[in-house]
Formats: C-alpha cells, sequence, structure tokens
C-alpha cells in the first residue's frame, strides 16, 4: 500500500495536486486543512480551537493534530494508497507518522516536496485570498505562514532526506507537467 507525503509551502499546490493524483491513481486523500476547515464550519469545538491558530497564521498544535490524523488513518484500511496532504508539518508529527504506521505494518513510501518560488507563492495566495475568500489568504498572514513553514516545517527537508524517502519537484510550472512529475516519481518511472 501507497502512502505518499505531499509537501510543500502553503500555495505550492499539495491540494490542486492530490486531487489530481487521486484521480489518476484511486488513492484516498487526507488534507488536514480541509479537515480542519470543516470543523469549524461545522463549529465544533475542534474546529473553535483551530480557527485560533489558523487565522493568526500559526499551526495547529501537533497534539490534536496527531489525534485527527490517528482517526482517519484507520477509515482508510483497505485502501490502495493514501496521500498525505499538510501532514506532517513539524518533526514531532513527522516521527509520529512513522510510529503510526509502523504500527499498522505500513510505512511512508516517498515524500514530493513541490519547490515554489516566495514570489510565486505569495502571488497565488493572494489571488487565492480574493476568489475563494480564505480568511488566511491575506498579505499579513500569509507572510506569518510563510515564516511558520520556514522556521517549523521546512526541517522535514532533512528529515525526509535522513529517511531516504524525499523526492524533489519542480512545483513552477504547468499544472500537466507537475502532475506528471508526481506520478513518475509515484511509479517509479524515472
Ligand atoms: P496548500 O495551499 O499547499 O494546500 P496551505 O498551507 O495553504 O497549503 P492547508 O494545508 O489547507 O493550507 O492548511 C491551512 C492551515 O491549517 C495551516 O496554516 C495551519 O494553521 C492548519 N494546519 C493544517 N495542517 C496542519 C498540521 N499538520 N499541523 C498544524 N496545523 C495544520
Ligand atoms: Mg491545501
Amino acid at each position: 500500500m501507497l502512502n505518499i507525503v505531499i509537501f510543500g509551502a502553503p500555495g505550492s499546490g499539495k491540494g490542486t495536486q492530490s486531487e489530481r493524483i487521486v484521480e489518476r491513481l484511486g488513492l484516498n486523500h487526507i488534507s488536514t486543512g480541509d479537515v480542519l476547515r470543516a470543523e469549524i464550519k461545522n463549529g465544533t469545538e475542534l474546529g473553535k480551537t483551530a480557527k485560533g491558530f489558523i487565522d493568526q497564521g500559526l499551526l495547529v498544535p501537533d497534539k490534536l493534530m496527531i489525534d485527527i490524523l490517528a482517526s482517519v488513518l484507520d477509515s482508510f484500511k483497505d485502501s490502495k494508497g493514501v496521500i498525505f496532504d499538510g501532514f506532517p508539518r513539524t518533526v514531532a508529527q513527522a516521527e509520529e507518522l512513522k510510529k503510526m504506521l509502523a504500527a499498522r505494518g505500513r510505512e511512508v513510501s516517498i515524500m514530493l516536496d513541490l519547490d515554489v518560488p516566495e514570489e510565486e507563492l505569495m502571488k497565488r495566495l493572494i489571488r487565492r485570498g480574493q476568489d475563494s475568500g480564505r480568511a488566511d489568504d491575506n498579505e499579513e498572514t500569509i507572510k506569518k505562514r510563510l515564516s511558520v513553514y520556514h522556521t517549523q516545517t521546512s526541517p522535514l527537508i532533512e528529515w525526509y532526506k535522513n529517511e531516504r524517502k524525499y523526492f524533489h519537484i519542480e512545483g513552477h510550472g504547468r499544472l500537466k507537467e507537475i502532475t506528471e512529475q508526481i506520478i513518475d516519481a509515484i511509479t517509479g518511472r524515472k
């Protein structure tokens, strides 16, 4: 069973590419950002807590995210494979994912790093904020999210290199070409 981590800064295209890969390869998709936004929309306690962090551009605490992931993971027991989108975002989350998968006789197959220049990320997120009205896609919060990415999330690049799971994807270019790079990486065509 494939366990794919799709990784990258905010706005790098994790959600977009995940949907395209799900369609092509018939995998399950877990987006922690989507889970949190659904909780907020439904007005749950978890949603209220999460909103306080998200609106400030901060990460939701590891403990909460790990509990969410554990519950989703078991709903995908008989799946062909899973794409983890937006998780892990900290070294603690990566360590926990490794343990959770190991307890189920699984492991991360590959980590795909969608690499996009910072100016392009800013442009995409500002545009997305205008189109979709996502509350965290405003200039001030975007800057905070990018700085949180650099300090808390980007250390995972070295972490996954050490695990021999890291795969670089050129994330600035045509949607279709990026999808092809990803499919090649997953299927080992290259
Ligand atoms: P992309 O545009 O590439 O899909 P993104 O960073 O814009 O990525 P989401 O992945 O949807 O957006 O996450 C939105 C917010 O939800 C994050 O800024 C963070 O506050 C919270 N969040 C999502 N996943 C996690 C996680 N694994 N750990 C902590 N907080 C998280
Ligand atoms: Mg997303």
